[in-house]
C-alpha cells in the first residue's frame, strides 16, 4: 500500500506539470512562482521578454502577479514559508536573467524601493530569522540592506546614513542581545535618527521591545512577532496615510504594556535568606552517586553524520521554518501537511547529501568533575581526593514566593549532594558543534541566490548540533554508571535520568558562567566553538551545558530576582553587582541604578 501511494503521487504529480506547461508564459511564469518551480523559468522568462516592448514589462506585469498571488496566499495562511522562500528563489532566478537586458533601467528603478536595513546586533551569530525576514522583504519589492551577523551599533547607524534607509530593523536570539537593542536604540536616538526601528527575534518580546527599547528612542520603535507580519508593518510605516494611526496605536499599546508591566506578576519575592531555607532538600545516598568511568576532560572520537541523524528532533525544525506543530503529526496535519512534507523531504534530501559530500563536520568535548554543594554554588575538585578546589560554579535561586508550601524555591546546586552529606557527588560538562564546514557551504548557497538552501543547511546543522547534543548525553548517562535504552520519541521527550542545563537557559540565564564550562573542559582548543562578548557560541550551530545525575533533577524557570540576591551573587562570582545586572536585566524583579 506504501508503495503504491508513492507512484500515485508521482503520477499526478506528471501530469500536472505536463498540464502547467501548456499555458499561456504568462501563466506558467505565475504557476513557477506560486508553486516555487525554478526549473523552467528562464526559458520562459525569455519567451516573455521576446513578447514584451521592454525587459521591465515581464517584471512589473506576470513576475509581480505571480508574487502577488504568493502575497495573498501566504497572508491568508494558504502558502507557508518554505514554499514562499522558494517562490523568492525562482523570482530572483527571473530577475537576474533579465537584468542584463535592463541595466540603466534597473538602477533607475532601485531608487523608488524602500530601503530597509537588517542586522543580527553586536554579540550575536543566529540568522536565520533575519534571512527569512530578508527574503520575504525581498518578495515584496524592498531593497534590503543586509548587514549579516555580529553588528556593532556605530555600523549600523553608519549604513543606515550612507543608504539612507527607510527602517532599521535589528534580529537577536539570546538574551544578551535585548540588551545590545536598547543600545542601538539609545545610540540611534543619540545621533538623532529618525527612521523606524523594528525589534524582531526568539528572545524578544511585545512588552520587553515597550517597556526596555521603545522608551530609548522618540521614533517609532515597532516588534514584529514572525517574519509573515513584517510586511504588513513595513507597509503601513512606509504609507503616509496609514503611518499615523499605526503609530499612534503602536505607542498606546506600548503604554498599556508598561502600565501592565508595573502592577505585575502578582506573587512577591521572598528575602534570598527565606528562599534559601525553602531549597529543595533531596535525600542523598551515597549507594545513588554516579560511578563515572573517567574523571576529567574527555574528547569524543568524530561521529558520523549518519549516526547523528537518527537522533534529530524534528520539532523545532519546523517552527524554524513558522509552521508550529509537532512532528510527526504535522506530516498529516490538515494545512500544513503538503507543505510540511515537501520541506520535509527536502530536508531529508539534503542531509543526503551532506552526508555524501562530506559537508560538515561535528566536534565534541566532555568532562565529568568531582562535585559537592556549598551554599549555593557548586564546587568543582580537582581531583575525587576532593581537597583543592578548582572551580566554583554559581547557581541561581528561585525569590518569587512559591504558590504551595510544600513548593521549593530551586536552584540548581540543589540537585548536587552537599559537602557534609558524605556523598561523593559529580557533575560534568560538554560543548557539541556541527557547524564546522556551514559558513562554506552556506556560502555556494548564497552564490547562487539560493536563499531557501541557505537557510535549510543552517536549519539543519541547528539541528544535527541538537542531535550530537542528545547523543552524547546519552553515552554519557552510560559512563556515569546509569545508562538506558531508549527510543528516538523517549529521547526526545528527554525521559531519562539527569538532565542537561545549559547556560543562558532558563534555570540558569546567566551567559557568563559558559565562560567557566569553556575553561574546565577546553572548549575553544578541542572543538573550534569561541564564545562572543555576550557569550554566545560561535558557529552558532553548537550546544553546551552541565550534566546533572540526580533522577529528580529537572528544568525550571528562574524568574525574578532582588536585589539581596544579586549581591550575594556578584560577590561569589567575584564581580560587581551593576555587571551581574548587566547580565541579568532579564531577571531582575527591581530597576537597577541608571548607569
Ligand atoms: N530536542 C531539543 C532539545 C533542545 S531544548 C532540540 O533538538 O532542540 C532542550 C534543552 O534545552 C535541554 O536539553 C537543555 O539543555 C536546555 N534547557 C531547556 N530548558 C532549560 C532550562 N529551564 N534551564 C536550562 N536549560 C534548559
Amino acid at each position: 500500500v506504501e508503495l503504491a501511494e508513492e507512484y500515485k503521487d508521482q503520477e499526478r504529480e506528471e501530469e500536472d506539470e505536463d498540464e502547467w506547461r501548456e499555458e499561456l508564459v504568462e501563466e506558467r511564469l505565475e504557476h513557477a512562482l506560486v508553486h516555487g518551480i525554478d526549473t523552467f523559468v528562464e526559458e520562459d522568462v525569455e519567451e516573455a521578454r521576446q513578447k514584451a516592448d521592454r525587459p521591465l514589462d515581464v517584471i512589473e506585469g506576470p513576475l509581480m502577479g505571480g508574487m502577488d498571488v504568493v502575497g495573498d496566499l501566504f497572508g491568508s495562511g494558504q502558502m507557508f514559508l518554505p514554499q514562499v522562500v522558494k517562490s523568492a528563489r525562482a523570482m530572483k532566478k527571473a530577475v537576474s536573467y533579465l537584468l542584463p537586458y535592463m541595466q540603466e533601467k534597473a538602477d533607475e528603478e532601485d531608487g523608488e524601493k524602500a530601503k530597509i536595513l537588517l542586522a543580527t546586533v553586536k554579540g550575536d551569530v543566529h540568522d536565520i530569522g533575519k534571512n527569512i525576514v530578508n527574503v520575504v522583504l525581498g518578495c515584496n519589492d524592498y531593497d534590503v540592506v543586509d548587514m549579516g551577523v555580529m553588528t556593532p551599533a556605530d555600523e549600523i547607524i553608519d549604513k543606515a546614513k550612507e543608504k539612507d534607509v527607510d527602517i532599521v530593523g535589528l534580529s537577536g536570539l539570546i538574551t544578551p542581545s535585548l540588551d545590545e537593542m536598547i543600545h542601538v536604540a539609545r545610540e540611534m536616538e543619540r545621533v538623532e535618527m529618525d527612521v523606524p526601528l523594528l525589534i524582531g527575534g526568539a528572545t524578544t518580546s511585545r512588552r520587553h521591545t515597550a517597556v526596555k527599547i521603545a522608551p530609548e528612542y522618540s521614533s517609532p520603535v515597532i516588534h514584529v512577532l514572525d517574519a509573515s507580519r513584517v510586511t504588513g508593518v513595513t507597509g503601513k510605516l512606509l504609507n503616509p496615510v496609514e503611518k499615523r494611526e499605526f503609530v499612534e496605536e503602536n505607542k498606546q499599546s506600548q503604554e498599556r504594556d508598561r502600565r501592565l508591566h508595573e502592577g505585575d506578576d502578582g506573587r512577591p519575592l521572598l528575602d534570598y535568606e527565606k528562599a534559601r531555607a525553602n531549597r529543595l532538600e533531596l535525600d542523598f545516598q551515597a549507594q545513588d552517586m554516579p560511578d563515572p568511568e573517567f574523571l576529567g576532560r574527555e574528547t569524543m572520537p568524530d561521529v558520523s553524520l549518519e549516526t547523528l541523524v537518527d537522533y534529530i528532533d524534528w520539532t523545532p525544525f519546523f517552527i524554524a521554518w513558522e509552521m508550529n506543530y509537532p512532528y510527526p503529526q504535522i506530516l498529516e496535519h490538515d494545512e500544513y501537511g503538503e507543505a510540511a512534507r515537501d520541506l520535509f523531504d527536502d530536508a531529508r534530501e539534503m542531509l543526503e547529501q551532506a552526508i555524501r559530500e562530506d559537508r560538515l563536520d561535528a566536534h565534541a568535548v566532555c568532562g565529568v568533575f568531582p562535585a559537592n554543594r556549598k551554599g549555593d554554588d557548586i564546587v568543582v575538585y580537582e581531583d575525587d581526593s576532593r581537597e583543592e578546589v578548582r572551580e566554583r560554579l554559581c547557581t541561581l535561586r528561585q525569590q518569587r514566593e512559591r504558590h504551595a508550601d510544600d513548593d521549593p524555591n530551586l536552584a540548581l546546586s540543589d540537585f548536587v549532594a552537599p559537602a557534609d552529606s558524605g556523598c561523593d557527588d559529580y557533575v560534568g560538562a560538554f560543548a557539541v558543534t556541527a557547524g564546522e564546514g556551514l559558513e562554506a557551504w552556506r556560502k555556494r548557497f548564497q552564490d547562487q541566490d539560493d536563499d531557501y538552501n541557505e537557510i535549510m543547511v543552517t536549519a539543519l546543522a541547528d539541528r544535527l548540533a541538537e542531535a550530537f547534543a542528545e547523543y552524547l548525553h546519552e553515552w554519557m548517562r552510560e559512563q556515569l554508571g546509569y545508562g538506558d535504552d531508549l527510543t528516538s520519541e523517549e529521547l526526545v521527550d528527554e525521559a531519562y535520568r539527569g538532565i542537561r542545563p545549559a547556560p543562558g537557559y532558563p534555570a540558569c540565564p546567566d551567559h557568563t558562567e559558559k565562560a567557566k564550562l569553556w575553561d574546565l573542559i577546553d572548549v575553544e582548543e578541542e572543538t573550534g566553538i569561541e564564545l562572543t562578548e555576550s557569550y554566545a557560541m560561535h558557529p552558532g550551530a553548537s550546544v553546551s551545558g552541565w550534566y546533572f545525575s540526580h533522577p529528580r533533577s529537572r528544568y525550571f524557570n528562574l524568574g525574578g530576582i532582588g536585589r539581596d540576591q544579586v549581591e550575594s551573587y556578584a560577590e561569589r562570582k567575584d564581580m560587581t553587582p551593576r555587571e551581574v545586572e548587566k547580565w541579568l536585566m532579564q531577571n531582575l524583579d527591581y530597576e537597577p541604578k541608571q548607569q
